[in-house]
């Protein structure tokens, strides 16, 4: 789950990293009372979960009510590369000696923790890593041993971050560390860090992405999903209680079980169509958690076919079969299903399929995950 830039400031400030004064406001009014309560000069940020808002024309700073206002009226309802504006972050503004990036994530592949970290910030990471990658410092930490301050002090070295930044760089990397692993985040990066010309060192911005797995011992995430962004199909599959991603294809993906939910994504992609989502409906999954499972694949218009590929364990045929029939009595379905059914009462299924008399064109049983992806990819592709 990613979080707005004032909750991930929100949630640094747990781990004592230093953030500025500030507010969310909704409203210029608002904005306006924050400005005055934090005293000027503020900077007013637009809360859209997509970089390069500074660019856009979504950051401003203000140096008075009027400017405020001014700034405010033009932020909110900005659109910034399709994500529209309707909170902004009021914080006191800061004075800028330099600007640096860092940033935690886990390196799958070496099975460690990875601290980037480059005296070169405020600009995307991107561009600095095809301009100069040798300004980007990496660092791979065993997530047995952490991350101590001497190594965090090296990494600063090395990154040439200059000596009276050095201390405060990394106070705030180990702090940071903490609540990359500590507050489960996936991604934990703050760009701007800024060196001010007091000599502190500080998160001028906050991205946090954090692991939703570990939802289960953070109660006070509960917060954030109020706010969550979340296209259409992923909140109704949200509400249906589905494990649901969003993908950009034409073949609606219906699985039981992540393995094969995947596995169905790679067929699919390898008889050469694309897959519209994920979507697995875990193991005993009964009639009414399929119809609910079409019903979201059905509100994505992108959708050309849509391939069930069901092998039972705990999951049984026959009430995959009754949740496909209910569907098609509640929902008009905008693309025709394609099904593999097997495994535990497939045969039951196929039969409950065969006598509810559905048009021949709407659902069509292939015995084997090949033939069904075939079967999809040629409707979705529209060679059939
Ligand atoms: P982003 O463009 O979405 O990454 O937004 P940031 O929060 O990183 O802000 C972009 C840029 O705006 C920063 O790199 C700074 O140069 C500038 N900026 C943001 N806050 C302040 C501030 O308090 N004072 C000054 N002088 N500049 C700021
Ligand atoms: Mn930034």
């Amino acid at each position: 789950m990613d979080l707005f830039e004032y909750q991930g400031k929100q949630y640094f400030a747990r781990f004592g990293i230093p953030v500025s004064p500030g507010d969310v406001a909704l409203t210029v009014d608002d904005a306006v009372e924050v400005a005055e309560r934090v005293g000027y000069p503020v900077v007013v940020k637009a809360q859209v979960q997509v970089g390069g808002r500074g660019k856009a024309g979504g950051i401003k700073l203000a140096d008075s009510t009027d400017e405020v206002r001014t700034h405010a009226g033009n932020i909110l309802g900005m659109d910034i590369k399709g994500h529209v504006v309707e909170r902004l972050w009021v914080e006191k503004a800061s004075d800028i000696d330099e600007e640096y990036y860092a940033s935690f994530t886990l390196d799958r592949a070496a099975k460690k923790h990875l601290l980037m970290l480059s005296a070169q910030g405020g600009v995307e990471i991107e561009a600095v890593a095809e301009a100069d990658p040798d300004a980007i410092v990496k660092l791979h930490i065993d997530p047995v041993d952490g991350l101590s301050t001497d190594a965090a002090h090296q990494a600063a070295v090395d990154a040439r971050i200059p000596e009276r930044a050095l201390d405060g760089t990394a106070d705030i990397l180990v702090k940071l560390y903490r609540c990359f692993t500590e507050g489960d985040c996936d991604l934990a990066e703050i760009n701007p860090l800024i060196l001010k010309p007091t000599g502190e060192v500080h998160a001028l911005d906050a991205k946090v992405t954090l692991d939703s797995n570990a939802a289960f011992r953070h109660p006070e995430w509960e917060e954030y999903s109020a706010t969550e962004v979340l296209d259409e199909r992923e909140q109704l599959a949200k509400s249906k209680g589905l494990q649901y991603i969003g993908l950009e294809g034409s073949v609606g993906i219906i699985a039981n079980g992540a393995g094969l939910a995947m596995s169905t994504l790679d067929v699919v992609n390898q008889v050469g169509g694309s897959a519209a989502n994920f979507l697995d409906i875990g193991g005993g999954a009964n009639a009414d958690v399929m119809a609910s499972a079409l019903e979201v694949i059905n509100s994505d218009e992108s959708v050309q076919a849509i391939f069930i590929n069901i092998f039972g364990g705990i999951t049984r045929g026959e009430e995959v079969a009754k949740g496909v029939v209910e569907a098609m009595g509640r929902v008009e379905l905008r693309a025709p299903i394609v099904i593999r059914l097997d495994g535990t009462n497939a045969e039951e299924g196929r039969k409950i399929l065969a006598d509810a008399g559905l048009p021949a064109d709407k659902l069509i049983s292939k015995p084997t995950m090949l033939e069904a992806a075939n079967a999809a990819v040629a409707i979705a592709n529209g060679s059939e």
